[in-house]
């Protein structure tokens, strides 16, 4: 197939603002892509990822594939567009056309080369090519079911637990997955928080003196500059109570080009930071996105994975421990594996819980418990995360549990009594006569 040209999309007003603001410090020191740390990836060497580019953008330069501003500009966001890529037939481009009115369609150049464009089961695809089922099972599921709008106590802010808060910084995103529990944001146009919205939340937070740990989402916060990055990260490190920061951001996995110098070491100015981002399957784990976490921890940013469980994507024993132990071996810590929220459009990727639960339990005890995330489900209504386990207590009295391991074998397990003994009579510890006996109360405390 020939290499395809790249027609350059119209950028909003916002993106635009996003995307010059941070145009004046171009020259970054070392561009990713050079350098690989994660040379021996289980199965999808990173050779045939690269293949998969070369299939499409070889006419781009590294030095314009590795410009994240590059790639955010050339986002794939028409039904059009995406036919020079994938093949579909003339019923599907028209499914697809009125799927993408509902659920618009963005992904950027580097994501879309992870496809393989001949499987129609590709599960890097599934993440982010519209599905006609977004609209035929669009009944099913609602629209905000962490019910966000309930808990935003000034726009922009969801203030939910006691000591943390949730900044929604803007709703542009660099791709736009089709799993995202915030879809219902995709129609808005793209925006950016105002400079009076963010003071707005800046003084709430410095109000609200309980709050410890403040949550930067979108959206994704990384499509904001690093200047105005900077800027809401060093305001909030000035708040003396708030301890720590944490950035959601997806761009590792769909955009690594993001995570430049420039931005690393901004972070690295304002600790602690910690960055929570989302690889849902193994390829996903190119050299690029090995590079981009390697930034970010080698500038004392501590990465994390938070993966959504999605059909046909990772819903295996399998597919999760390839994931988990590429994640360790790239030195991200697997966090949480989501159940997928009951949002919708997003039904065909839903799965049922049990199906999360037993992923866990085939992982338990065949891979160390650093490999395996929690599986949790975010509650509606507000109701908060509920870690799910498989359950190993088959029966429980007052003095012994009968527990089952990863290998089905039982075990009786002596459950001590929650009781502290009573302290013994002096005689019995010091019988009459002893020289121990003699010595003063206090004098013999010292001799135990
Ligand atoms: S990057 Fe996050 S917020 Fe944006 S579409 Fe993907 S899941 Fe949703």
């Amino acid at each position: 197939m020939a290499s395809v040209k790249l027609k350059r999309q119209p950028v909003l007003e916002s993106e635009k603002s996003c995307l010059e603001s941070c145009s004046n410090n171009d020259s970054e020191e070392d561009p990713p892509g050079k350098r690989s740390i994660s040379d021996d990836l289980e199965e999808e060497p990173p050779s045939k990822i690269a293949t998969t580019r070369y299939r499409f953008f070889r006419d781009i330069p590294d030095s314009l594939w590795n410009d994240w501003k590059w790639q955010f500009r050339n986002r794939i966001t028409r039904v059009e567009q995406l036919t020079q890529f994938i093949p579909l037939s003339t019923e599907e481009q028209a499914q697809l056309r009125l799927v993408a009115m509902r659920y618009p369609l963005s992904v950027t150049p580097y994501y879309l080369s992870l496809i393989n464009p001949d499987d129609p089961d590709d599960p890097i695809r599934k993440q982010a090519i519209p599905s006609p089922m977004e609209m035929t099972m669009g009944s099913m599921g609602l629209e905000d079911p962490l019910d966000e709008k309930r808990d935003t106590v000034v726009p922009g802010l969801v203030h939910r637990y006691p000591d943390r808060v949730l900044l929604v910084l803007t709703d542009i995103c660099p791709m736009f997955c089709r799993h995202c529990t915030r879809k219902r944001e995709w129609q808005n146009g793209g925006w950016v928080r105002s400079p009076a919205e963010v003071e707005a939340m800046l003084d709430y937070i410095s109000r609200h003196k309980a709050v410890r740990d403040v949550i930067l989402s979108g959206g994704d916060p990384l499509t904001l500059s690093t200047r105005h990055l900077e800027n809401i990260i060093s305001r909030l490190g000035k708040i003396k109570h708030v301890e720590i920061i944490r950035i959601g951001t997806r761009f590792p996995v769909v955009l690594p080009q993001r995570i430049d110098n420039e931005l690393c070491s901004t972070l690295a100015k304002h600790g602690p930071i910690w960055l929570n981002t989302h690889f849902n399957h193994v390829r996903e784990i190119t050299p690029e996105a090995a590079e981009a976490c390697d930034r970010l921890l080698r500038s004392g940013v501590p990465v994390n994975n938070q993966s959504v469980l999605l059909r046909g994507v990772n819903d295996s024993v399998e597919a999760q421990t390839r994931l988990c132990h590429a994640l360790l071996r790239i030195k991200v810590r697997p966090y949480y594996l989501f159940q997928c929220d009951e949002v919708q459009g997003t039904e065909h990727l839903r799965t049922p819980v049990e199906a999360g639960i037993k992923i866990i339990e085939g992982m338990r005890g065949h891979t160390s418990g650093l490999a395996i995330p929690n599986f949790v489900i975010d509650l509606p209504q507000s109701g908060g995360k509920v870690p799910l386990q498989p359950n190993y207590v088959l029966a429980q009295t007052e003095g012994e549990l009968v527990l089952r391991n990863y290998e089905e074998r039982i075990f009786h397990y002596r459950n001590p009594a929650n009781l502290v003994p009573a302290e013994p009579p002096a005689e019995t510890l010091y019988p009459a006569g002893s020289a121990a006996a003699n010595v003063p109360q206090e004098a013999a405390a010292n001799l135990g």
